[in-house]
Formats: C-alpha cells, sequence, structure tokens
C-alpha cells in the first residue's frame, strides 16, 4: 500500500490506517482476524485510545508478537500530569508493548483544555517525560473544533493533528494546509462519517486526493470492510466522473442532516450538550455498540429528552441543521431501544 510521511514524525505510514473504536463491539478472536487481514492487506497504523473500553487489550492480544510491523497510535483524555503518566503506563500494558509510536491528547475540546494540558503540572509534562524516558516517540492532538487545533499549532510542540474529514466535513481543510506547511502529519478521522456514507471506500478516495492530509482511519469490523477499504491506498486515486457523482449525492443527503460537532450552537437552552447527543446516537445506530450507547445516554443528567424546542440553538448552527427535529429523533432512537430491552 502506499505510505505517506507522517510529518515531522518521520513515520512512513500506510495511507489507509486502522480506527480502533469498532472493536468494541467485537471479541478478541475477530479482532484477530481483522488485524491480520490488515496487515496482509499492507496496512501499518493502528489508531486507538484507553476511551476505547476493550480496544487497546484486544489490539495488543492481536499483534503480539507483530509489534514491529505496526505503528501504534494511541490516546487518552487525561489533562493533568499525573493521569497522563497513569495512562501512558496503562496503554503500554494493554498494547503488550513497552513503546508507544504517538500518544495523542485525545478529544480536547475547548481552549481551557488546551490550557490545562500546558499548564505546569498538566498532561503535556508527562508525555514529555515518556518521550524522554523512550516510552513513546511523538506527542499529536485530536479534536473537533478548528479553533483549538488552530490555537495548538500556534503554541506549538505538537507533531500531528487529528480531525475529521469526508465530503460532507470539510470544516478542516485550512488547518490541514496549515499543517502540512508547518511539517505536521495530518491524521483523518471519521472519512465515512462515523458509517453513515454508505459509499466508504469512495468517501477513503475522496479525503485521500488532498495533498495535505496523510493517513484515514475508518473504523473497520469486518474482513470484507479492510479489503474494500485498504483497496483505496493501492489503486489509483484519480476521482472518475462517477465518483464525482457519487460525492455530490452524499452531500446532498448529509448536508442539512449532519452534526460536525463543532459545538457553535452551545450553549442549548436547558444545559443539554448538543453535539453529544448526536454521537452517542452514531455509538447506537451505526457502530453496534448498543448497550454502551444507551448507558452513556441514560447516564446524562439532561439530554435530548428535555428539549424544551426553543431554536435558540438553530439560530446559531452555520449548516443549518434542525436541531429541534435531530432532538426529538434521538429520543425516539433511544426510547425504541428502550422498548427492545423490555420484550
Ligand atoms: S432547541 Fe432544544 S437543544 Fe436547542 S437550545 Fe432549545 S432546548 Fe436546547
Ligand atoms: S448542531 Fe450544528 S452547530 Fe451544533 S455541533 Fe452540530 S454542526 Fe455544530
Amino acid at each position: 500500500m502506499r505510505k505517506r510521511r507522517l510529518g515531522q514524525t518521520g513515520l512512513e505510514v500506510t495511507e489507509v490506517g486502522f480506527g480502533g473504536i469498532p472493536i468494541q463491539h467485537l471479541d478478541a478472536v475477530q479482532t484477530k482476524e481483522i488485524l491480520d487481514a490488515c496487515l496482509e492487506s499492507g496496512m501499518n497504523f493502528i489508531d486507538t485510545a484507553r476511551g476505547y473500553t476493550v480496544s487497546e487489550s484486544f489490539i495488543g492480544e492481536a499483534i503480539e508478537g507483530q509489534r514491529d510491523q505496526w505503528i501504534i497510535a494511541t490516546k487518552s483524555t487525561s489533562r493533568d500530569y499525573e493521569g497522563m503518566k497513569a495512562d501512558v503506563a496503562i496503554s503500554l500494558s494493554n498494547l503488550r508493548t513497552d513503546y508507544i509510536d504517538l500518544y495523542q491528547f485525545h478529544f480536547v475540546k475547548t481552549m481551557e483544555d488546551l490550557d490545562k494540558i500546558l499548564s505546569e503540572n498538566g498532561a503535556y509534562k508527562a508525555l514529555l517525560e515518556a518521550k524522554a524516558e523512550g516510552k513513546i516517540g511523538h506527542i499529536g492532538i485530536t479534536s473537533h473544533s478548528v479553533d483549538v487545533l488552530s490555537e495548538a499549532l500556534d503554541r506549538g510542540g505538537f507533531e500531528t493533528i487529528q480531525f475529521p474529514y469526508n465530503p460532507v466535513e470539510s470544516q478542516g481543510e485550512a488547518i490541514f494546509e496549515r499543517a502540512k506547511g508547518l511539517d505536521i502529519g495530518v491524521i483523518l478521522m471519521k472519512p465515512i462519517a462515523g458509517g453513515a456514507i454508505r459509499q466508504g471506500e469512495i468517501s477513503i478516495k475522496y479525503v485521500l486526493n488532498n495533498p495535505n492530509v496523510t493517513v484515514a482511519i475508518p473504523g473497520m469490523d469486518s474482513v470484507d470492510q479492510v479489503r474494500k477499504n485498504s483497496a483505496v491506498g493501492k489503486e489509483p486515486l484519480a476521482l472518475t466522473k462517477e465518483d464525482l457523482d457519487i460525492i455530490r449525492e452524499i452531500k446532498d443527503e448529509l448536508d442539512g442532516a449532519f452534526c460536525r460537532r463543532c459545538n457553535y450552537c452551545a450553549p442549548c437552552s436547558q444545559g443539554i450538550d448538543i453535539p453529544l447527543q448526536f454521537v452517542v446516537e452514531g455509538y447506537l445506530m451505526r457502530y453496534h455498540l448498543e448497550e454502551w450507547a444507551y448507558g452513556r445516554y441514560s447516564s446524562l443528567a439532561v439530554k435530548s429528552d428535555n428539549c424544551i424546542q426553543c431554536g435558540v440553538c438553530e439560530t446559531r448552527c452555520p449548516y443549518d441543521l434542525p436541531i429541534g427535529e435531530m432532538m426529538k429523533r434521538v429520543s425516539k432512537n433511544f426510547k425504541n431501544y428502550e422498548e427492545t430491552l423490555k420484550k
């Protein structure tokens, strides 16, 4: 499979990598089958996270004895020194290795988060120490906010960024260009919009046509998906007329209905974390993580059920999403799931 240099890390990663979210609904045997298929297809990059429940440990078990064939990235939502130090140790143990190629700050949502990470006793200090001790190779950051990533690039010290990109989420294109100019690697999460795009291979092909990006990491939960997605990294990338027609169809279908998690709609008059409702709904409806999604949704103090349809958020959404209606849909989907549990 073709490779690209992951910015200043110097790592040569395949254009298509493995996104570790879906492992949460697989078992260890299935994980092994899928990762073996990834290796067979020529893939060399895995991205997982401390927060993806069993993902790190199943991956660790699956790649035991094959460590040198993989470039491993993981991430943690810890923001302070002690928390991050502990998380690096857990990741190393879960992944059954003494070295993680790339460790990222996961889901940095606000400037306050970034300040905390970079403060005197912040998580950055723990990753710098881990790097000096040879436990990790490089430091990266993941976010859904262009503003936060832009500020992170201003402050420096990050060797990679990770951001969503697909035909309906193009809001990161300027930041990718800036990152490329700074020799910072660009990792693409959600290249098939978390499963919302049915024509996954075309969507991956589309994002890889951007010369500023390095690697797309679709979540994959079957050998068949691995084969189809990895083929994109081997075949010519030029988009055909048919591909462009499909991209247009994808945009038409999802543009006015897909939340980009930018959070410009905040604050909700009732205190609902608006994008989070759609994220957990995605886990329920598309990632087959029903139990986890329901648990997460149920634990929220305020959620889509509490929406009073005031419409304030809709005036702030740059994508004109019908948020009130979407809140009704989220509530209905979770109520339907609740009904299935009673049967
Ligand atoms: S419409 Fe619903 S989600 Fe939007 S601000 Fe009002 S209560 Fe919050
Ligand atoms: S609802 Fe609109 S403004 Fe809010 S996070 Fe989603 S895309 Fe952004």
